[in-house]
């Protein structure tokens, strides 16, 4: 017997939440081939924002597998997409565009690298926050060690470890400039791949954070005043721009002219987070340059002095759609470069 965890992106409005439901199969298989003979699943759709009352059925179509850490054995993590009965996707389901986005610009070989912030929090505080009044200001956090200043490292550590036992190509962890704060990296990967796999890794921490009793903020914003807020930087490359120099130019430039389309699709309360204090610039402008974190998008320095490489979208908020972003920054530069 094998313990499948069918986890998928509900309805809820406006920053939709994971959801998951076990199912006992009855299988020799096992993984990759395993993912081929997986069945779809219904669920009641009109418990998750997704159907009315009166016709509640919703299908999930397994998209994604690989083992499950937290049940260990066989068992296995199915990330899925959500039909509506007659076959078509679901409106909540933006990875149906996505796949259709990474197919048309397969030649691109579009790669992404998505810095995941997060804030862990206990009893409506982020961790390290005194049940009343405030830590000391910014400063000792980020990339700190040592018990007044990191918080939660345990939980972190266990989901680094839960990621990599999953298959998922989790490059980087660190401390962030808010306590409670913190961040893991996916990627490279193409622009469905890494998606999928944020949303795994998504659901592992949620699970962890559960154990202890934690919540994950996934709010962009979740301290209002002098506190940093969560993003999600998304760096970007195509093969001609590892390649080609200069290229990275067009690529951040060619994202001006629809700044806006991209920040309304960037995750809920941007304009809270994208203030222009606080390594941002305001929702309201554009600007790019060269080892600017002060820049919606920024050219490592790296990249600026070689000429080749990927450029970081510093405009997602922590609780974007990766589905949605990735589609975006891939057609809006791709075109762009394609001359169309
Ligand atoms: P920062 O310096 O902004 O904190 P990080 O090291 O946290 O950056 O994250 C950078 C991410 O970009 C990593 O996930 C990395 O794998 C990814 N990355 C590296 N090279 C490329 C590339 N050529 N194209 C896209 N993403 C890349
Ligand atoms: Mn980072
Ligand atoms: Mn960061
Ligand atoms: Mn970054």
């Amino acid at each position: 017997m094998i313990k499948a965890e069918y986890i998928w992106i509900d309805g809820t409005d406006p920053t939709p939440r994971l959801r998951s439901k076990t199912r006992v199969l009855e299988s020799g298989d096992s993984l990759p081939a395993l993912l081929d003979s997986l069945p779809q699943w219904s669920f009641d759709g009109s418990s998750t924002n997704q159907a009315e009352g009166s016709s509640s059925d919703c299908l999930l179509n397994p998209v994604w597998a690989g083992h499950d850490p937290l049940r260990g054995g066989r068992n296995i993590l199915v990330l899925c997409d959500v039909y509506v009965p007659g076959g078509l996707p679901h409106s909540s389901n933006k990875r149906y565009d996505c796949k259709g986005i990474s197919a048309e610009y397969e030649k691109e070989e579009c790669w992404f690298g998505l810095e995941q912030e997060y804030t862990l929090m206990s009893n409506g505080r982020p961790l390290g926050f005194p049940r009343d009044g405030y830590p000391d200001p910014q400063g000792p956090y980020y990339c700190s060690v040592g018990a007044s200043n990191a918080h939660g490292r345990q939980i972190v550590e266990e989901h680094l470890d839960l990621c990599l036992q999953a298959g998922l190509r989790i490059s980087g962890i660190n401390a962030e400039v808010m306590p409670g704060q913190w961040e893991f990296q996916v990627g490279p990967l193409g622009p469905l791949m890494v998606s999928d796999q944020l949303w795994v890794a998504r659901y592992l921490l949620e699970r962890v954070a559960e154990k202890y009793g934690v919540t994950v903020s996934w709010e962009g914003k979740p301290m209002k005043g002098d506190w940093n807020g969560a993003g999600c930087h998304t760096n970007f490359s195509t093969l001609a721009m590892r390649t080609q120099e200069g290229l990275y130019e067009k690529a951040a430039e060619a994202l001006r002219g629809s700044a806006q389309m991209h920040i309304s699709n960037y995750g809920h309360g941007i304009e809270e987070r994208l203030t222009g204090l606080h390594e941002t610039c305001s929702y309201e402008d554009f600007r790019w340059g060269v080892s600017d974190r002060g820049a919606s998008v920024r050219i490592p320095l790296q990249v600026a002095r070689e000429g080749v490489g990927y450029i970081e979208d510093r405009r997602p908020n922590a609780n974007c759609d990766p589905y949605l972003v990735t589609t975006l920054i891939t057609h809006t530069i791709c075109k762009e470069l394609r001359g169309e």
